[in-house]
C-alpha cells in the first residue's frame, strides 16, 4: 500500500480518515494536530510551560512534541514535572523512564515527592488505613487531587505560563461521557471551562485530538520508551468499561470519538457558567469551598498524627 500523502511505502491504515499513511506522514499528521490545538497564542516567544510527566506514553509523547514544536521559538522554556507519590516498584520505574527521557532530550526536570510536601507517601496512607479515616473511597480519589494540586504549586513557583497535560481524545471522551450518564452537569462543564485566577496556572491538553493508539505508535516509531504496567492500586474501573463501549463504537462507526468532542465543544458554546470562585482560607489556591480539599485532608492527618503519638 502506498502513502496517500507522499506515495512512499504506508505503514499503516487511518479509519477515521480512510487513508494508508507512512511513518513520516504519520508523524507529521500527529505533530500538526498538537499545533492547531495550541494554536499561535500558545506557541508563542517567551511563553514558559510546565509539563505534567509520569513515565507513561501520553506525557512522554506529549513532552517529545512540545520539545520539537517549541525548538525554534525564541525563549520558550519547558520544564517537566514528576511527582513521586511514593508506590514502591512502580513509580521506582516510572522515574527510570522519566529521568532517562529528560536526558536524552535535554529537558529540565523537577521532581516532587508526597513525602516531602504532605509528609506521607501513598503506600503509608494506605498502610496506616487514613483513606478511611479522610472518608476516601479509592487511593486514586486521594492521590489524583494531590497531584494536581503539587502540580499546580509548583507551575505557580516557576513562573509558569501554562501547564500540560497529557490527555488524549480517548481520555476525553470517556470523561464526558462518563459525565453525561451519571448526569453530572455541574462537572462535565467544569471539565470543559477555564478557571481564571492568578492562582491557577492554565491547563493546556496538546493531545486532545490523537486517540491512544495513535500515541503507542508515535511512541513507537520514535523510539520513546515509556513504562507499560497500571498503577498497582488501579483497579477495573466505570471508566474502563465506558472505554470499551466508545471502542464498539468506533468499530462501526469511525471518527465516533471526535464526534462526542465536537458535540461537547459545541454545547459548552450555549452554556453560561458562572460560579464564585473562593479562596482557599489556608494556601490560597481556588477551591469552591472555605478550605480546599487537600488543606482539608492535611489538617486531619495532622490531628490523626497527634492522636496517634498520645
Ligand atoms: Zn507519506
Ligand atoms: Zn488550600
Amino acid at each position: 500500500m502506498k502513502c496517500d500523502y507522499c506515495g512512499n511505502e504506508a505503514f499503516y491504515y487511518q479509519r477515521y480518515s480512510n487513508k494508508h499513511i507512512c511513518k513520516e506522514c504519520f508523524k507529521k499528521d500527529i505533530e500538526r494536530r498538537v499545533k492547531k490545538v495550541l494554536g499561535r497564542k500558545i506557541i508563542k516567544n517567551n511563553v514558559k510551560i510546565g509539563i505534567g510527566i509520569s513515565g507513561g506514553k501520553d506525557s512522554l509523547v506529549m513532552a517529545h512534541i512540545l520539545k520539537k514544536l517549541f525548538k525554534h521559538i525564541p525563549n520558550a522554556k519547558l520544564i517537566c514535572f514528576f511527582v513521586d507519590e511514593g508506590i514502591k516498584d512502580f513509580r521506582e520505574t516510572a522515574k527510570f523512564y522519566v529521568e532517562d527521557f529528560c536526558k536524552k532530550n535535554k529537558l529540565k526536570l523537577k521532581i516532587i515527592k508526597f513525602k516531602d510536601e504532605i509528609g506521607y507517601t501513598l503506600d503509608e496512607i494506605v498502610k496506616n488505613n487514613y483513606l478511611k479515616e479522610l472518608n476516601i473511597g479509592k487511593p486514586c480519589s486521594f492521590c489524583g487531587v494531590v497531584r494536581r494540586y503539587l502540580l499546580n504549586k509548583y507551575a505557580l513557583k516557576e513562573r509558569c505560563d501554562y501547564l500540560a497535560i497529557g490527555h488524549n481524545l480517548d481520555d476525553f471522551c470517556q470523561t464526558i461521557i462518563m459525565n453525561y450518564i451519571e448526569g453530572n452537569i455541574k462537572n462535565i462543564i467544569q471539565f470543559g471551562k477555564e478557571i481564571d485566577d492568578d492562582k491557577f496556572v492554565k491547563r493546556i491538553k496538546p493531545l486532545k485530538l490523537i486517540p491512544e493508539d495513535e500515541v503507542k505508535i508515535y511512541a513507537d516509531i520514535n523510539k520513546i520508551e515509556y513504562q507499560k504496567d497500571p498503577c498497582p492500586y488501579s483497579s477495573i474501573s466505570y471508566r474502563h468499561k465506558i472505554k470499551e463501549i466508545i471502542k464498539i463504537l468506533e468499530e462501526e462507526k469511525p471518527g465516533i470519538k471526535f464526534s462526542i468532542l465536537k458535540g461537547y465543544e459545541k454545547l459548552l458554546k450555549y452554556i453560561e457558567f458562572k460560579e464564585d470562585i473562593k479562596k482557599c482560607k489556608i494556601c490560597s489556591y481556588p477551591c469552591s469551598g472555605e478550605i480546599c480539599k487537600v488543606c482539608l485532608w492535611l489538617k486531619k492527618l495532622e490531628q490523626l498524627n497527634k492522636i496517634n503519638k498520645n
